[in-house]
């Protein structure tokens, strides 16, 4: 165990961690420079044959350091995006260290800060890395004194690499051995192991990757799940070197996988502990919690497609992905479908694309909504994952609560007034103002998460040409002045279209809503109401008048190739709408209140 280091590379979105762990691992000749490139190829084809995805969860290399021991170095992956930030943490406290990658050209970003304390959090040891030093565009000096400033790390310990270059790779390693503590813990006592990622494999079934605290975990064990009390047999354990590589057992401190012909995803709950089912521990690694979906959507099937085709469909997803969550649901508008949870809007994007991409349906998706609290006066606290479940009777309702993150921005100071009005706009709170540099400008807010999934990205990125970043964590509940916007469709009430907004926005937004599922809605051979409205009162309504003529009657007669054309076209928009009544309702209308501010 003394000569075992275990850590990950924690960094702003392209800072350069992959490059440095491809690096790390030509360094300690884990692969070679031609195998690297080889490998990336054997992933593809594999992906490609076989329909699976490896992806390097934690790789094992052996290091050679200058006090002439070997080590034994676990690099543990963690997922980039804000989405999957409960999944960091977790695969953080499977560490003792962190390297901190940041960009010699960028500097300091949203993700930078927010990883670099989920890995204080964890009380690991953080070796500062300013990476990219070969750009002629590099302010190292300008970090360094950032990285001391704002986060606390004295600047004599700030290592200087080209990942690219391989530039200071051999330091890197150097201080890995030489600052990060060796894992603790004790073999003899019964097997606590900690999960911080999973995979699904065509033939392994989920797969494990996990941290061994106490004990040892070897095949033909039988293993318990702390949080399910679930029992199984374990097949086979090893590590990525990068390839699978199987091994006789996992002993404290190690970092591997498991294989224990779990059939399902969804049993393998990150930051779960797993311990022998014969001699259990008492308590668990700390801090496990079982991830909770903030977005909530409906899922339904396009027409031509059934209800049964998409419960199918996601039925065999959910292997895949232990995050989604989804209950059947009935819409008066929509017919049969899925109320479908995310951990955030990326999640969903990667949902909505994979099943229709890999599992070949072709769905509607409605607005993301997050989940609101309603607490009633009887005292009930009644969670809303689909705005139509709102209470129609207000009288019940004490008070409507929505959920607020904490949100970090990070910007160059040009951009700070741009950005003030946009977080004043979308009700945020400021908390602080701190300037990184006489260039850089750090905020914090209160926000509704519900804000932030409207449009944020894209205006606050418009905004700062593409320079501020930002990252937020799930603060808690709070109370809101909320109504519903019910939208109706020559007078018939859309559930699916229905959202909850704050009510001085209402107007605005229901203007803005109108206007916008005028611009999305086909013209059909009748005239088409649409309206906005809190309870059955209108505030806003639009008119799309009729269309003319049938749309190849112009053809007719005339050139064959181009009726064609025309009826193809109509047949490829017509994949992912929905008849609503006699109108027809294109995929736009129901994401339309996603475009209005
Ligand atoms: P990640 O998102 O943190 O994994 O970042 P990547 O490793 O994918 O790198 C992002 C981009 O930066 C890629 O185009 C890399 O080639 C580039 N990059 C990474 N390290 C260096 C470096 O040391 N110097 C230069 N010039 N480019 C780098
Ligand atoms: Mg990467």
């Amino acid at each position: 165990m003394e000569r075992i280091r275990n850590f990950s590379i924690i960094a702003h979105v392209d800072h350069g961690k992959s490059t440095l762990a491809d690096r790390l691992l030509e360094f300690t000749g884990a692969v070679s420079r031609r195998e690297l490139k080889e490998q990336m190829l054997d992933t593809l084809e594999i992906e490609r044959e076989r329909g699976i995805t490896i992806k390097l969860q934690a790789v094992k290399m052996f290091y050679r350091a200058k006090d002439g021991n070997t080590y034994t170095l676990h690099l543990i992956d963690t997922p980039g995006h804000v989405d999957f930030s409960y999944e960091v943490s977790r695969a953080l406290a499977a560490c003792e260290g962190a390297v901190l990658l940041v960009d010699a050209t960028q500097g300091i970003e949203a993700q930078t800060v927010a990883n670099f304390w989920k890995a204080v959090e964890q009380d690991l040891v953080i070796l500062p890395v300013i990476n990219k030093i070969d750009l002629p565009s590099a302010e190292p000096d300008r970090v360094k004194r950032q990285i001391q400033d704002v986060l606390g790390l004295p600047s004599e310990d700030v290592l200087l690499v080209s990942a690219k270059e391989g530039i200071g790779i051999e330091e890197v390693l150097e201080a890995i051995v030489n600052r990060i503590p060796p894992p603790k813990g004790d073999t003899q006592k019964p097997l606590k192991a900690l999960i911080f990622d999973s995979y699904y494999d065509q033939y392994r079934g989920a797969v494990a990757f996990v941290r061994i605290f106490d004990g040892e975990i070897k095949p033909g064990m039988r293993i318990r799940l702390f949080s399910t009390g679930k029992e199984f047999e374990v097949v086979e354990v090893g590590a990525q070197t990068p390839k699978m590589t199987k091994l006789e057992k996992l002993t404290t401190g190690d970092v591997g996988y498991i294989a224990a012909s779990i059939k399902d995803l969804r049993d393998i709950k990150i930051g779960d502990t797993i311990t022998d089912a014969k001699n259990p521990v008492e308590s668990p690694v700390p801090g496990f919690r079982p991830v909770k979906p903030m977005v909530y959507a409906g899922i339904y099937p396009s027409e031509g497609y059934t209800y049964e085709q998409l419960r199918d469909a996601l039925e065999k997803y959910a292997i895949n992905d232990a995050a989604i969550q989804y209950e059947p649901e009935t819409s008066p508008a929509l017919g049969l479908g899925f109320r479908v949870g995310f951990l955030g809007l990326l999640h969903m994007e990667i949902v909505q694309e994979r099943l229709e991409r890999e599992y070949g349906v072709s769905i509607i998706t409605t607005a993301p909504s997050v989940v609101y609290r309603v607490r009633l006066k009887s005292g009930e606290i009644k969670e809303i994952r689909n705005p139509s479940d709102l209470p129609e009777n207000w009288g019940i309702v004490e008070a409507i609560e929505e959920p607020f993150v904490l949100l970090t921005i990070i910007t160059p100071k040009d951009f700070v007034g741009n950005i003030i009005n946009l977080c004043q706009e979308k009700r945020g709170v400021q908390q602080k103002f701190l300037y990184l540099d006489p260039n850089t400008v750090m905020l914090e807010y209160h926000m509704p998460l519900s804000e932030i999934i409207m449009d944020f990205h894209d205006k606050i990125k418009g905004l700062s040409k593409g320079y501020a970043s930002y990252d937020y964590e799930f603060l808690g509940f709070k109370e809101e002045d909320l109504v519903r916007l019910n939208v109706f469709i020559n007078n018939q009430p859309v559930d699916a279209l229905s959202f909850i907004v704050h009510r001085e926005k209402a107007y605005r937004r229901a203007r803005q809503l109108v206007e916008k599922l005028k611009e999305v809605i086909p013209r059909q051979l009748f005239e088409v109401k649409v309206q906005a409205g809190i309870g059955s009162k209108v505030i806003a309504s639009e008119r799309i008048p009729p269309l003319r003529a049938n749309v190849t009657a112009k053809c007719y007669g005339g050139d064959i190739t181009r009726k064609k054309k025309l009826l193809e076209k109509q047949k490829e928009g017509k994949k992912r709408l929905k008849q609503f009544g006699k109108v027809e309702l294109p995929q736009e209308a129901f994401l339309a209140v996603l475009k209005v501010e």
